[in-house]
């Protein structure tokens, strides 16, 4: 611990900033500090162990605290569009203005269930060590470590959806969501940090499949077991037969889930093949890589939590919204998916060779179309009635 009263620490001139005017900002400056021995945290020489799992939680938490700071965008920016009127009408009605509150709500529904889900994994996993053993805290730092994909998929995730929420929630409040008088000014500058501090969103990419990759190669992620079975699925002539878009149990939410993984470890698997040691200078793949398992945590999470809700008692309305954030979720996460599993592809093959490789993606990604318009009203028309997020 480094006191700021220890000769040698010092402090910058206060920044002048886009945001966060709140908080003070300043470099920290450490010129020949002597730390007394008693300030010791941890061992010699393992001080980096601790200040990455500091990261780990901090990234966790950015991806939490952004989510209610969108929750409140959504709620001054419906209560806006139910008090303006344009042409006659108000804006909410616009079918242009629901759009984008349906899209809003698909999102922060998608970011809230990751946070449930990674929150409720580390609770579990915390709780199984034994708070009175001598290997407590290391212990405990293992078992935070083993979150680091999830951490930086919140923050990269998290910082994204709330940078939308917000610019969204400008473009709703028009001209006067660029005035200093309303909320969503203040918002918008505030946000834009998160997508920069607690690493970068471009390090924290590179760091998903970066760590993915490692846990596969020590066994520790089944990667390369799918890549295996995906392989032999697309040696046989009938393409998977995909459930009606009508079946109970979100059965077709849980097929795009389980074909977008699939999708992902085919282009995966071809990288690999491609650059193999090569593949951690690749950034443009590794950033697709990375984007492709972000979109695949959030379907996976937005099922796993709707399903909960239907094996539940709640209300018809209750499970009929989480249904239909589910269903955009993963119908927006599919297409990306296949889309970006095709970019990849055609930067690692070029003409002939690349026909194959685009044939499979075909042949993973054949599922019933949805309207999503329809499911963009359904959510925007809770959010303006209750003049909040509605799930
Ligand atoms: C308001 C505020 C509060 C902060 N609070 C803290 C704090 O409490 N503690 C703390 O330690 N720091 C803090 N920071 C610093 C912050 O963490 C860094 O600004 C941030 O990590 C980015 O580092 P940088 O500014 O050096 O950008 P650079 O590293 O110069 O990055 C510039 C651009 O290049 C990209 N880039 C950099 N390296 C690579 C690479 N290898 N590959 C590809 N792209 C790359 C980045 O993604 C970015 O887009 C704060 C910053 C701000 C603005």
């Amino acid at each position: 611990v480094v006191e700021k009263e220890l000769p040698g620490v010092s402090t910058g001139a206060e920044e002048r900033k886009m945001g966060l005017k709140g908080s003070s900002t300043r470099l920290l400056i450490l010129e020949d500090v002597k730390v007394p021995v008693g300030n010791l945290l941890g061992e010699v020489g393992k001080g980096h162990k601790i200040a990455f799992n500091i990261l780990n939680i901090g990234r966790f938490k950015l991806g939490v605290g952004v989510l209610g700071g969108s929750k409140r965008v959504l709620h001054v920016t419906a209560k806006y569009a139910n008090e303006r009127v344009a042409f006659g009408q108000k804006i909410g009605g616009f079918g242009a203005i629901q759009a984008k509150f349906g899209e809003m709500v698909a999102r922060m529904y998608a970011l809230e269930s990751m946070s449930y889900r990674v929150a409720g994994s580390m609770d579990q996993s915390l709780e199984q060590i034994d708070a009175t053993s001598d290997d407590y805290s290391a212990r405990s730092m293992e078992a935070i470590e083993e979150f680091a994909i999830e951490d930086s998929i919140m923050k990269v995730f998290g910082s994204e959806v709330a940078q939308y929420v917000a610019d969204e929630g400008v473009q709703i409040h028009g001209g006067m969501g660029y005035s200093a008088e309303y909320e969503v000014e203040r918002s918008f500058r505030d946000v834009r940090i998160n997508r920069i501090f607690e690493g970068t969103n471009e390090i924290n990419r590179m760091l998903i499949p970066g760590m993915i990759l490692k846990r596969a190669m020590k066994g520790q992620l089944n990667l390369f077991g799918l890549i295996q079975s995906v392989d032999e699925e697309l040696t046989k002539p009938a393409r998977q037969l995909p459930p009606g878009a009508q079946e109970p149990g979100l059965a077709l939410e849980r097929f795009m889930v389980e074909q977008g993984k699939k999708v992902f470890a085919y282009a995966a698997n071809q990288a690999i093949q491609k650059h193999m040691a090569d593949l951690r200078d690749q950034q443009e793949i590794l950033c697709i890589m990375a984007d492709m398992v972000m979109e695949l945590y959030a379907m996976d999470s937005a099922v796993t939590r709707t399903l909960q809700i239907l094996g539940e008692p709640s209300s018809e309305e209750q499970t009929k919204l989480a249904h239909a954030a589910t269903r955009l979720v993963c119908t927006s996460g599919f297409n990306k998916v296949r889309l970006l599993a095709e970019d990849l592809l055609c930067h690692i093959a070029k003409g002939d060779k690349l026909t194959p490789h685009l044939e499979a993606v075909d042949k993973l990604t054949f599922v019933p179309r949805v309207d999503t318009i329809t499911l963009r009203r359904e959510l925007a028309q809770a959010a303006l009635e209750r003049e909040r997020y509605p799930l």
